[in-house]
């Protein structure tokens, strides 16, 4: 079969090295770099990124994981342990430990809301802050998880996406780091596709999708086309229109610094349930220090976009380092904020779009994730799916 791909992003790389196996893949991109918002930027020796925080929601068991070796790419991906840690009145908890913080009522009230999410016994209908509301602390934490991996508020978060995370944590666990960073992902899945003779266009920005007796991307013709742009981008350049519903990106702001002292004894997420704005904040350097140049560590910092001013999001973001950083060395190496046609999320989670258009039209990457998929976890699940359409 010939196939088609818009897009280079983490979505269309991981569709091209599996499908190149045994179908002629051709992969359009419209930048001079390839990986999307999935891949590393350096400046000054540390090994930034276009967008993600070089972590992968599930590590080295979740559906990415599973899918890199399923294509043959052999990346190194070390799971965090803990997972994460919160940051309650300057002293850090494991989430286990969080109860003791809890007066007798709330502590049976939080109790009770953990194993109703266990057991997925739980209102579906209400909001993942709805659920959480009765208990303070619990809602903060809730906005800080929700903020850091969805770059959603809790109340923006539906509580059936939450239902399908939470099955999908007690399945695979926690985060991980690829060792190289997310660029490491993106070269051992290019290495594929070039090993399976599938052909990359580079600068090539594709102006229309046609889907008749054939499909066309502009004016090549294929069997079936694969589109890594977002749903609405497709649907504007498609000769079809397939959108029954819109879906909503999330934004976020990232913070990149540099440190010699650090911050973070381990390599999951610090959460920060009562800053103004920071959600989290990981050091990725204290699992690949190769993301740094030697002496010092890469800390990021994640916020959800809360309102339309930038600059005031970004100020308060500026403020919470500075009261988390107090006392330490530390030096802002890059503010980068993702919003319009670079969104955190082309869809936020639980407004995703179906992958399967038609049989010559498929959608892939974070505007139709999977349910329950944390972003690059989701964009696995919804390659899964087309692939497996393809090839059956
Ligand atoms: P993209 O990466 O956007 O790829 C789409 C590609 O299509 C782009 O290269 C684009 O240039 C190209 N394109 C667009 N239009 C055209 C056209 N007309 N013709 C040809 N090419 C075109 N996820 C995680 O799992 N872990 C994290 O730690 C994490 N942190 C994040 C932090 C931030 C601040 C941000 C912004 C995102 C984060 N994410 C994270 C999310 C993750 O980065 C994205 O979900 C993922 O990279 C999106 O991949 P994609 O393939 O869907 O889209």
């Amino acid at each position: 079969m010939k196939i088609g791909i818009v897009g280079g992003g983490l979505g269309g790389l991981l569709t091209g090295a599996l499908l190149s196996k045994n179908h002629e893949v051709v992969i359009f991109e419209k930048l001079p770099f390839l990986g999307g918002r999935f891949t590393n930027l350096e400046y000054e020796g540390f090994q930034l990124t276009t967008g993600a925080l070089h972590m992968i929601p599930h590590g080295d068991d979740g559906y990415l994981a599973q899918l890199l070796r399923k294509a043959g790419a052999n990346v190194k991906i070390i799971n965090s342990n803990p997972d994460g840690t919160f940051l309650i009145n300057g002293k850090e908890y494991l989430y286990r430990d969080l109860f003791s913080l809890l007066g007798f009522k709330d502590k049976i009230k939080a109790i009770t809301m953990s194993a109703k999410l266990k057991l997925g016994n739980v209102d579906k209908n209400i909001s993942f802050g709805e659920f959480l509301e009765d208990v303070e602390l619990a809602l903060k934490i809730g906005n800080a998880f929700t903020g850091w991996a969805l770059s959603l508020t809790a109340y923006e978060t539906p509580m059936s996406e939450i239902i399908e995370i939470a099955k999908n944590y007690y399945k695979f666990g926690g985060p991980g780091i690829p060792i190289g960073g997310c660029k490491a992902v993106i070269d051992k899945l290019l290495r594929i596709i070039k090993t399976n003779n599938g052909k990359i266009i580079k600068e090539y920005e594709v102006k229309k999708i046609e889907i008749d007796e054939k499909a066309y991307i502009d004016d090549y013709e294929f069997d079936v086309v694969v589109s890594n742009i977002s749903p609405i981008e497709t649907q504007k350049i498609c000769n079809i229109k397939f959108l029954k519903s819109k879906p909503k990106p999330s934004k976020g702001i990232k913070i990149s610094i540099a440190t010699k002292e650090g911050i973070i004894k381990h390599g999951g997420v610090l959460f920060t349930p009562e800053c103004e704005r920071i959600n989290g904040l990981n050091q990725v350097t204290n699992v690949d220090k190769s993301l740094a140049p030697e002496g010092w560590h890469l800390v990021m910092t994640h916020q959800a976009q809360i309102t339309n001013n930038v600059k005031k999001e970004i100020d308060l973001g500026l403020e919470d380092i500075d009261r988390l950083f107090k006392g330490k060395d530390y030096r802002i190496l890059h503010i980068q904020s993702y919003r319009e046609s670079w969104p955190v999320n082309h869809a936020s989670n639980g407004t995703d779009i179906d992958n399967i258009v038609n049989d010559k039209l498929f959608l892939v990457g974070d505007g139709c994730k999977g349910r329950g998929g944390i972003e690059v976890e989701g964009i696995a699940m919804g390659v899964l799916k087309v692939v497996n359409y393809i090839e059956h």
